[in-house]
């Protein structure tokens, strides 16, 4: 007998037939002799339309309301899915993020799991239940609801899966697992088997926007097997896990992030001390900076360039012109019309001419690259965001097509 945890995402329980197929897959997975602990999403654009409501009665409600009214579309999927199982005639239970002991910290709309007591999961279990929990959501020390960050149910089941060491944490979706790129995008990409936790990562931030980036972190953390599936096709999906046969593996991925906007602070003073001041104090604003680029001082000035997402550019705008005199520079300019297009591989650092061949294929399709970055594990470029569908499909087509 294993421990299953299943994620089910919004898609996956949008409506009737879609809940009536979850209940199906749940009571498989039970019928087969498995324990089954379940966490579901708010119903397809549930939490969406919440923040709509909200909005229509006031533009900047308290942190802790939100979080009471988001929570709400978690619960009304758990309830709906006890429901449809139990019409199936299996003995099931729902639980909020509090019945299930999901303790967080305080911070209201983007809290972080601290643990999850899980005592009465377990028992729930022991009594032969299918057990349901209310995703991306759970109680502060104040015993008030907080909810986890958008697409938070995904952290949810790898938490849970985590603290009742289960064997598994499947995270059903509308995709059938990780691809080689945005199927969107370039129609010949291909679904990968396998994926380390560190590829994931990368792909998550990068914007492939199949799992939450703190699920992957902390199913890293824990070693927990995460397998990403659909709850559509039933096809075998990809799994997640720590690198097995990763040194075949080259490039497992092309992934594209229109989220972004560049930033040149240009003739800064060129002496010690610079760069740490531009960035502490954007730090201090909670402003995440990824790619940096400084000129070569010419007559004692510098710039500095740096990419931030794009949602973060008008604030960045003001706290620097308010710092503009502290900081000592002449000028500002912010670009949003940027895109970052990367490739990520965890087999890529031991192999040379990753990058030669990245840029080959942008220069063949006439793409400039503004900035570059490299790590171990990926190669990134920042280039026009009207070119990057172009740029995704010829780093494709250069990598995986041959
Ligand atoms: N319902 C929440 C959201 O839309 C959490 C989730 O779906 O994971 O962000
Ligand atoms: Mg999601």
């Amino acid at each position: 007998m294993s421990l299953i945890v299943q994620k089910f995402g919004g898609t996956s329980v949008a409506n009737t037939e879609r809940l009536m197929n979850v209940a199906d897959i749940v009571t498989s997975t039970y019928k087969a002799g498995n324990q089954v602990v379940v966490v579901v999403s708010a119903q397809g654009d549930t939490t969406d339309d919440f923040i709509e409501k909200a909005a229509e009665l006031n533009d900047r409600p308290s942190k802790r309301e939100m979080d009471v009214l988001l929570s709400a579309g978690e619960q009304i999927s758990m309830a709906l899915l006890a429901m449809a199982i139990q019409k199936l005639g299996y003995p099931v239970i729902s639980l909020t993020g509090w019945q299930a002991g999901i303790e967080t910290d305080i911070n209201y709309s983007e809290a972080r799991i601290r643990k999850v007591t899980g005592e009465r999961i377990r028992s729930e279990l022991d009594r032969n239940r299918i057990v349901i929990v209310a995703g991306f959501q759970g109680i502060n020390k104040q015993d008030d609801i907080t909810t986890l960050g958008r697409g938070g149910s995904d952290t949810t089941a790898v938490a849970i899966a985590a603290s009742l060491g289960a064997d598994l944490c499947q995270i059903y979706t509308d995709v059938d697992g990780v691809y080689t790129a945005d199927p969107r995008i370039v129609k010949d990409a291909r679904k990968l088997d396998e994926i380390t936790y560190d590829e994931m990562l990368e792909l998550a931030t990068l914007g492939a926007q199949v799992l939450h980036n703190r699920s992957v972190e902390m199913a890293k953390k824990y070693n927990v097997d995460l397998e990403v599936v659909s709850s559509f096709s039933r096809n075998p999906g990809t799994k997640v896990k720590e690198g097995s046969d990763m040194e075949k593996m080259n490039v497992s991925g092309v992934a594209r992030d229109n989220n972004c906007a560049r930033v040149a602070i240009i003739n800064l003073p060129d002496e010690p001390g610079v760069a740490f001041k531009v960035f502490s104090l954007l730090a201090k604003h909670k402003v995440n900076i990824d790619i940096i680029l400084q000129s070569v001082g010419q007559k004692n000035k510098k710039s500095i360039t740096f990419t931030i997402q794009q949602d973060k550019a008008e604030e960045v705008g003001k706290i620097l012109a308010a710092n503009k005199e502290q900081l000592g520079f002449e000028d500002v300019s912010i670009n949003t019309g940027v895109a970052k297009v990367s490739i990520v591989g965890a087999g890529m650092a031991s192999n040379p001419g990753v990058a030669a061949k990245m840029f080959e294929a942008l220069a063949g399709a006439g793409i400039n690259i503004r900035m570059i970055s490299t790590s171990e594990i990926k190669i990134s470029v920042l280039i026009n965001e009207e070119d990057s569908e172009k740029a995704v499909k010829a780093i494709h087509e250069k990598f995986f097509n041959v």
